[in-house]
């Protein structure tokens, strides 16, 4: 998994580093884990309720003025407010307080709008050339550290650790669903398939000696 901190410490580097009128925002999605679903009454019926945790944001911004880093993923946990009045032109201000952070992406001086995130806490993370090029997306599932893991099984397929099934998923996207249980599931590169042994593995079958 990326390294993620805490925006308190990447503030400075945030303010300093990047040339933020020329960067823009190239991914933002608003997630969150709640859902409807059937419950059981106690007469022994359904009815339809509701229960989950708080809406996420995570967002990448493409960097612009620093020569290693083409990206920054801000990952906004329970968000409390926001607005999205204006995406170009950006700037950066973040104000800290005890239990909450806001995220400023457009100066006082700018008119027309504003651009705006309130949350208990931001994570950042940087990213570097692996965020080049047209088709990249980090995609819309939040990283969790107790995300399930999933086998990569090769450059498109990977295997969901807790119901075996396989599917097709971009390499780059780490954190996805499983299309047949629903588990969030992050990409391991080195796993031991649902078993199976892998070949490079030492000791395994056929690692040595083989013609
Ligand atoms: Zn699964």
């Amino acid at each position: 998994m990326k390294s993620y901190v805490s925006i308190r410490e990447a503030v400075p580097q945030l303010t300093n580093a990047f040339k933020w009128f020329d960067s823009f925002i190239r991914e933002m999605y608003f997630t969150s884990e709640r859902c409807l679903s059937e419950i059981k009454t106690p007469a022994g019926g359904t009815t339809i309720g509701g229960a989950g945790h708080a809406l996420n944001l995570r967002m990448v911004v493409a960097a612009a003025g620093n020569p290693s880093i083409f990206g920054i993923e801000f990952l906004c946990l329970s968000v409390e407010a926001f607005s999205l009045q204006r995406l170009v032109e950006l700037s950066f201000d973040c104000t800290l307080e005890r239990d909450s952070v806001r995220l400023d992406f457009c100066s006082a001086a700018s008119d027309g709008g504003s651009c705006w995130v309130i949350a208990k806490e931001v994570q950042v993370v940087f990213l570097g050339k692996e965020y080049l090029g047209p088709l990249l997306r980090l995609g819309h599932e939040a990283p969790r550290e107790d995300a399930t893991n999933a086998a990569k099984i090769d450059e498109c397929w990977r295997q969901c650790g807790n119901c075996s099934n396989a599917w097709i998923e971009k390499s780059e996207i780490e954190f996805a669903r499983c299309p047949e249980c629903g588990m969030l599931t992050r990409l391991v590169e080195n796993l031991t398939r649902c078993g199976v042994v892998p070949l490079d593995s030492p000791g395994s079958i056929g690692s040595q000696g083989n013609p």
